[in-house]
């Protein structure tokens, strides 16, 4: 792409704006009439284990937010892991190679019980600040060492913070994985389209409305502090359902075992999954079966 980085937004050629704004794009709705066994609902659940790596990757040492971290594999996981367990309901677990690398055992726990484990980066990095080679070689070496500890080849990935560089999605496409959970153009996975080009990744998208971490991140040092209740973000997330079942389509959330796995927290998971169970017609898939469920009913 050429451009004129002396430019102001304002003064680039159309040609520079289309061209940004074309690197990744929404492609074709790829949305099933009905999905899994004649169900008119899917209902994919998710967890970054992030644990430690939102401190390391900050090239933090704070042993109090490491601390923080380490709760994730203490207490959330296994609080997580029971309720799902209870309720049969299989989820994707989005994991730093790093996490994997100090809790093996918490992944082959995960695996073991029939969730998916996908790629979520090295140490938690933020990819656009990463040359092309770098960002190539984490994302590698991830899918490489989720294999070596849990034993299946990941095919899909979501990137830390959902930070997207020009390069991730080349790379994905390069590696073969099926799926990138980590954009928003849309409620129902679509293709994405690389420079106007079809791509054959199918994206599963996400958003901040359905992540716990936006309500409830707290900073002592700063002004932010949970600012939604427990309870509020229930029914927000009860209202992205509701809009889901009404209409047929994907219902997607995104939680973390070091920030919902409280007691006075994890309650909101455990009620969405009753609320859930109490409509017909709900299919509970890990994020890589959505994607291959669409991938065969959507694009043949
Ligand atoms: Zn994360």
């Amino acid at each position: 792409m050429k451009e004129d980085r002396n430019l102001q937004p304002w003064q680039w050629p159309e040609e520079q704006w289309r061209a940004i704004v074309n690197r990744v794009r929404a492609g074709r709705p790829q949305r099933p009439e009905r999905w899994h066994n004649g169900a008119r609902c899917a209902v994919a659940l998710s967890f970054d284990s992030d644990h430690e790596t939102n401190e390391l990757r900050e090239a933090g040492e704070s042993i109090g937010r490491l601390s923080q971290g380490q709760y994730g594999n203490r207490q959330g996981i296994p609080r997580i892991l029971e309720i799902l367990k209870r309720h049969g309901v299989p989820a994707s677990f989005f994991v730093p190679a790093v996490t994997a690398l100090l809790y093996p055992d918490e992944q082959r726990r995960v695996a073991a019980e029939g969730h998916e484990i996908g790629i979520h980066g090295w140490i938690h990095e933020r990819n656009s600040e990463l040359p092309l080679e770098a960002e190539r070689d984490l994302q590698l070496r991830s899918a490489e060492v989720l294999e070596n500890v849990a034993g299946t080849r990941p095919v899909g990935i979501r990137t830390p913070s959902w930070v997207f560089s020009p390069n991730t999605l080349a790379i994905t496409r390069e590696m073969g994985l099926l799926y990138d959970s980590s954009l928003m153009a849309d409620v129902d996975c679509y293709e994405l389209l690389m420079d106007g080009k079809e791509t054959g990744v199918v994206e599963l998208p996400v958003e901040w409305i359905r992540d716990d971490a936006v309500y409830f991140n707290m900073n002592r040092f700063a002004a932010l502090r949970p600012y939604t209740p427990p309870e509020g973000v229930f029914d927000i997330f009860k209202r992205e359902f509701d809009g889901a079942y009404r209409e047929c389509g994907l219902f997607q959330l995104t939680m973390h075992p070091h920030i919902s796995g409280y007691r006075s927290r994890v309650w909101i998971l455990e009620e969405l999954i009753r609320y859930i169970r109490s409509h017909t017609g709900v299919w509970f898939a890990t994020h890589a079966d959505v994607v291959r469920y669409v991938k065969q009913e959507v694009s043949g």
